[in-house]
């Protein structure tokens, strides 16, 4: 029988472990440290007080240790910190950060959720500024103080992963100047190059400005000094620059590490001591996708960890079937989600993975409906099985629904026919018959059987560049509207008229705006005798989000005569 169970950090994993076993024991004596001054705050509302959406910081807090000892009998102990771990006795040594004073506390079973650091780059100059992060509470309620302090007006992000581009979205909101900092060739490396482009594209058309490829090298005489020499105001700085695992204290105790420096857990997660647990962003999971294991630094995995640690410290097991990893964030008008293997997973990690991947344009509802949005739906498949591998999808309606039904199948191994087949909701306010879901999966399912062959949107330019040959299959005015370059116009409707105009003897490359009516005039060649031609997947409103920014940022020509982003 448990008399005592002790845990490290009083957020998300640790405060959600503590509530799970109140309800499985009523007897155990269970005791919560957490440095901070908070327990069970909202990590991911952090950055939408900084642009004054929630209100209060507050309410950013979401229950005492008051409360919680009413309602749960748990005995959370805020500004206590957890300094060492004395395994041999089973005992850990707590600093109470309000009066100094050390004392001990016994357990017989301990609990790890400290979550995660802000690893700091080695910039020249960051010791003697004052910058922030955005971790907790009293960090932005600091950030606020110190923006109202100073009047600044120009805020400098340095990080463009899922935090800094919330942090820039919700301080612009705010009114400040905000220059985001990214030291890779793009934002939020959860999503694929060509994706993340449209996302971009927002931020700039929002005013935030954006520098990729960039990193500040130096902090001098109130300013940042970046690698191209640009120099700007460094009146406010926040540091976003990632999320380490936090195992500094089971370092101290001798508990094994993971190459990362994550806290080192088996399937249970319990550490190398078997009576200590640890979970939530400072150990690494096991990816069922990639067959890896790294940290998930994200609120969903850390709680339902909670519970899954809570059942086995009483005997209740559970199976790790391992994650997916599945997160979504909002840029101003665009929402973006993502779930599963990206392009960039697959080719940053190496994995020994062959795939193709459909990118469909369809409307959220039906067309005619005054609310339609555009969605842009990315669908990764492995070849030659066609099981599907993961999505990403953005736009302004709701893209996370299709992500997430995409992320429920990927838990029980779907291909592309599972994808075709799927049976949702629908009525016109919602989606379309065939739901964008759907679609990817018969556009897929073209792909694998080899019915049609397509080329990728990321892959036009350098086509183009190389005098490939294009039709575009609009109508003379949208033609006229904008086309890529050096393409020939023959509308759909003409072009069983003018069909002798198609080359034979070279690849002949079809783009409507979103791929309906190119698709068509794909399938009308072929059953026409052409075996040379190719499918522009995303067609004109694919190329236009895939290049605009680029073509903004390095001042290259553009391979489109004008942009279509509708
Ligand atoms: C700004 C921001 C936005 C986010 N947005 C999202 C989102 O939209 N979606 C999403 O899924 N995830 C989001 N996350 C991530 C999510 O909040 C984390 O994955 C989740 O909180 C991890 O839970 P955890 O218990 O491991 O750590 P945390 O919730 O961070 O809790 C760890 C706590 O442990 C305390 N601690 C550490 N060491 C000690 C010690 N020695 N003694 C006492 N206390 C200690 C720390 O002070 C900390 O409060 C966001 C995170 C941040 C910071």
């Amino acid at each position: 029988m448990l008399k005592k169970i002790l845990i490290v950090g009083g957020v998300a994993g640790g405060m959600s472990a503590a509530a799970r076993i109140r309800r499985l024991d009523e007897k155990v004596e269970i005791i919560v440290f957490e440095r901070g001054e908070h327990v069970s705050f909202s990590n991911c509302c952090l950055p939408y007080h900084l642009s004054g959406t929630v209100a209060t910081s507050e309410e950013l807090v979401l229950t005492t240790p008051q409360a919680l000892k009413a309602n749960y009998n748990i005995d959370a102990r805020v500004r206590h910190e957890v300094i060492d771990i004395d395994r041999a006795n089973s005992e850990v040594e707590v600093r109470d950060l309000n009066t100094g004073k050390i004392y001990r506390e016994a357990y017989d079973k301990l609990l790890l959720s400290p979550g995660a650091v802000v690893p700091l780059p080695p910039i020249k100059g960051l010791d003697d500024i004052r910058f922030f992060t955005v971790r907790n509470v009293q960090d932005v309620e600091m950030i606020q103080q110190h923006l109202s302090d100073t009047n600044a007006a120009d805020i400098i992000v340095v990080g463009g992963g899922f935090i800094g581009v919330e942090t820039a979205e919700n301080l612009k909101m705010a009114g400040y100047e905000v220059n985001l900092v990214e030291m890779l060739p793009q934002v939020l490396m959860t999503f694929d190059f060509d994706m993340v482009q449209i996302l971009q594209k927002e931020l700039v058309d929002q005013g935030v400005k954006l520098y990729l490829n960039e990193a500040v090298s130096a902090f001098e005489d109130g300013q940042a000094v970046l690698k191209s020499g640009k120099k700007m105001p460094a009146d406010v700085v926040i540091m976003a620059t990632g999320s380490k695992p936090d195992s500094a204290l089971a370092a101290k105790s001798g508990l094994e590490l993971t190459d990362r420096k994550a806290i080192k857990v088996d399937q249970n997660f319990l550490t190398s001591d078997p009576d200590i647990y640890a979970i939530g962003d400072a150990v690494e999971v096991f990816y069922s996708l990639s067959r890896q294991t790294a940290p998930l630094p994200l609120a969903g995995p850390a709680i339902k960890q909670a519970r899954f640690v809570a059942d086995h410290m009483y005997g209740r097991y559970t199976m790790n079937t391992g994650y997916i990893g599945s997160s979504c964030l909002k840029v101003f008008n665009y929402n973006a989600a993502v779930t599963g293997l990206t392009e960039n997973t697959i080719k940053g990690h190496n994995l020994p993975v062959a795939y193709d991947y459909v990118y469909v344009i369809p409307k959220d509802m039906v067309g005619i409906m005054p609310e339609a949005k555009n969605q842009y739906l990315k669908v990764i498949f492995e070849m030659p099985t066609g099981k599907i591998l993961g999505a990403q999808c953005i736009g302004r309606g709701d893209v996370v629904k299709r992500c997430d039904v995409i992320a429920a199948m990927l838990k029980f191994g779907p291909t592309l026919e599972d994808l075709k087949d799927l049976e949702l909701c629908y009525a016109p306010p919602f989606s379309i018959a065939r739901d964008s879901v759907n679609f990817a999966g018969y556009v897929g399912l073209n792909i694998l059987h080899g019915d049609i062959k397509q080329i990728h949107v990321a892959d036009i330019r350098g086509l183009v560049e190389s005098g490939a040959y294009f039709i575009d299959s609009r109508t003379k005015e949208e033609f006229d509207s904008g086309h890529i370059k050096g393409a020939v116009n023959i509308p759909l409707q003409e072009l069983r008229q003018r069909m002798d105009e198609v080359p034979k003897d070279r690849a002949v490359y079809l783009y409507c705006r979103s791929s309906t009516r190119s698709y068509n005039a794909v399938c009308a060649l072929q059953n026409s005798g052409w075996n040379n031609v190719f499918l522009v997947s995303g067609s004109m409103l694919g190329v236009s989000w895939c290049e605009w920014f680029e073509d903004q940022r390095t001042g290259r020509e553009p391979i489109v005569t004008k942009y279509n982003f509708n």
